[in-house]
């Protein structure tokens, strides 16, 4: 039987998935909840087809032309009769989407966060409530594609697709997983190759959320609000205070890990590795200068070009503090990493130098007196504001 795809975004990820699943005789559906976009899509979807342009190094491009079969923003029209849920928008969105779909989910739905982003697991726990336990939860670590909207509806590009990708899955139904993994593989292609991690933890562990806000930091804590005439460059602009930075978070994550390891030897958290080693094996072929972290980053031609986030103003350019690394990284990312590393003891003097200098920024209060129980952490995802304390809580989710 074919699946009956839903597709909750209009955003770039949202279009590629639509566009790839089309192509492939899959019914797909899209839900955006996002202003007029569900009108306009879904005026434009009736007169045209949408393009997916596929870019990859030492190939030639290749065009996709597909069509959903329509957009709307009413869950009740799009949801029943759903078999597979995809979820691609930056994690803020997640709980506007996971509300709207929450009445009409019926047992055994695929529910994929494409890409989770970290406490995705924890947030659909709390929304979802008694229907969480009738549902099938897969998160995946990333989108699996780098991707631009060039004309909305009409036509957006993959600029490049991974050749990997970790799942995991929250699977209190029976349904063999191997099955439910090639439902997803089936909507994307063959690249990239998901694979199954044994715990939904293992992969919040190797989210790379932590990666932007301590850039940002370094580059920023001591910034007079004077406005510069350029752009700094972001990775290739980092110094070593900001490199440090950024092996102690690594640091904190990877001991994280080998303590939850120790009390659950099948949290299968093998894959949870130093920011270093990914960054070469991810990178491969592409940084001149291997030495460390700091010239790994500043030799990766990768990131030629690429700036910091910034807004203009009449003198210049100033800081976006706004900019996803730091409104989706640290409350999405960051906070849930400090949050699980609480919950097993391991102290985060680095994380916390970013999160405290973030909430000072956006005046907000995550940190307080040491601990994840300062009255914003209800805008986070780390699992102390769902009421989950214990490790034992934690890996009750995944039955
Ligand atoms: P995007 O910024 O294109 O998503 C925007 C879409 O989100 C909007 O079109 C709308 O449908 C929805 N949205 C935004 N604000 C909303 C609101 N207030 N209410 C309801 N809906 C709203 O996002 P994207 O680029 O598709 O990325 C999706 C996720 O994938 C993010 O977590 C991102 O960090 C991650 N990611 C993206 C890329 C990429 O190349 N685009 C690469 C790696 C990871």
């Amino acid at each position: 039987m074919k699946s009956t795809v839903l597709v909750c975004g209009g955003g770039n990820g949202g279009h590629i998935i639509t566009g790839l699943a089309s192509s492939r005789g899959i019914a797909v559906r899209v839900l955006s909840l996002y202003n007029h976009e569900a009108n306009r899509w879904q005026e434009i979807t009736s007169e045209n087809d949408m393009e997916i342009v596929v870019q990859a190094p030492g190939s030639s491009t290749r065009y996709i032309r597909a069509r959903p079969d329509f957009v709307t923003k009413d869950p009740e029209i799009a949801v029943p009769g759903a078999d597979i849920i995809i979820v691609t928008v930056p994690a803020y969105c997640h709980e506007t989407y996971l509300k709207a779909i929450v009445p009409h989910l019926t047992e055994g739905v695929i529910i994929v966060g494409l890409p989770s982003q970290m406490g995705f697991e924890f947030q659909c726990f709390d929304i979802f409530r008694e229907k969480f336990w009738h549902c099938i939860i897969v998160s995946a670590e990333s989108l699996p594609w780098a991707c631009r909207i060039n004309d909305f509806g009409l036509r957006a590009t993959i600029l490049g697709t991974k050749s990997s990708l970790a799942c995991s899955i929250i699977n209190p139904t029976n349904k063999p997983t191997n099955e439910i993994l090639s439902s997803i593989q089936g909507l994307i292609g063959d690249s990239p190759t998901l694979y199954l991690l044994s715990s939904y933890m293992a992969l919040n562990l190797m989210a790379k959320s932590y990666v932007h806000p301590p850039i940002m930091f370094a580059r920023w804590k001591d910034y007079d609000g004077v406005p510069l005439k350029e752009k700094p460059l972001f990775y290739q602009g980092i110094d070593q205070f900001g490199a440090d930075l950024l092996t102690q978070m690594s640091d904190e994550i990877l001991q994280t890990a080998r303590v939850i390891e120790e009390t659950k030897p099948n949290a299968d958290m093998k894959k949870v590795t130093a920011l270093l080693e990914n960054f070469f094996k991810f990178y491969e072929g592409q940084i001149k200068n291997k030495t460390n972290l700091l010239t790994a980053f500043r030799s990766n031609r990768a990131y030629d070009g690429l700036v910091h986030p910034m807004k203009s103003v009449n003198a210049g350019f100033v800081p976006d503090f706004g900019h996803r690394f730091m409104i989706e990284d640290v409350p999405f990312g960051m906070c849930v990493f400090r949050g699980i590393a609480e919950i097993v003891g391991v102290p985060t003097p680095a994380m916390d130098e970013v999160i405290l200098w973030y909430q000072k920024v956006v005046g907000e209060e995550y940190l307080l007196d040491g601990r994840l129980k300062g009255k914003d952490v209800i805008k986070t995802r780390a699992p102390q504001r769902y009421g989950l304390y214990t490790l034992e809580e934690l890996f009750g989710l995944q039955k």
